[in-house]
């Protein structure tokens, strides 16, 4: 299936998406610097900047930088007084994202680097953020989904990627860790009486996969 998958992705992209170099040279540039390809796929990028646009973001907490693909995603949909902050673990990746970031003639990210349980506390006086995109270790999602509730408004989006991890957030015995993180932190979604939730599952380029998407009411 996984081919199929891949091949609906390619021909959505390619008839929906612009062709975009920028993007292109960031992901080859990923790639020549060897961090792993496990950036958001194009449609899912596009569906963020959707998100960051129907909401009026203005202000952006991404949790786990990467090459900073899906921070290009969300930092061109912003205003021009918009921007995003976003937090990386590893300092590789972070010096890879910064140049991908400059590359791409933006100068609305800000990139902090350690782990974000340590740069989270720092970013009280950004607060409250529009948007948060919490994609870093899973099994940290239910401390930065305090963090988030803490940093967020009436009105926020909270989104997290990678819930689904090929459906085995449904088995409560998982030895994996990240998908313990993953089912607390669906949990504490669902439980929580200051959000709206859904979450969806996808098939595409990137496997079998899904994301959570929250409001705060
Ligand atoms: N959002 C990126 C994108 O779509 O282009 C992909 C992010 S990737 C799935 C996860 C990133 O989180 C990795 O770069 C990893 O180094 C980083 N990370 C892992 N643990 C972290 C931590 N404790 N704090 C901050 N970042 C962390």
């Amino acid at each position: 299936m996984h081919a199929k998958w891949s091949a609906v992705d390619e021909y959505l992209v390619n008839t929906l998406l612009p062709a975009d170099p920028v993007l292109d040279n960031l992901l080859l540039h990923n790639q020549q610097s060897s961090l792993p390809p496990i950036d958001v796929a194009p449609n899912q990028g596009q569906l963020l900047a959707l998100l960051v646009q129907i909401s009026g973001a203005r202000k952006v907490l991404e949790i786990g930088t990467l090459g900073g693909y899906s921070t290009v995603w969300m930092a061109r949909a912003l205003p021009e007084d918009g921007c995003v902050v976003t937090l990386e673990a590893d300092a590789h990746h972070a010096r890879v994202a910064q140049e991908n970031i400059c590359s791409a003639g933006l100068n609305n990210v800000e990139i902090r680097v350690g782990p974000a349980a340590d740069t989270l506390p720092g970013l009280a006086a950004l607060a409250p953020f529009d948007l948060i995109f919490i994609d870093a270790d899973k099994p940290n999602n239910p401390l930065y989904l305090e963090w988030a509730l803490k940093y967020s408004r009436s009105g926020t989006l909270i989104i997290g990627d990678n819930v689904v991890r090929d459906g085995e957030v449904t088995n409560p015995e998982s030895p994996d860790e990240r998908v313990q993180g993953v089912r607390k932190f669906i949990k504490m979604l669902g439980q929580d009486p200051r959000l709206t939730v859904t979450a969806l599952q996808t098939v595409g380029s990137k496997g079998w996969d899904g994301f959570t998407l929250a409001r705060v009411k």
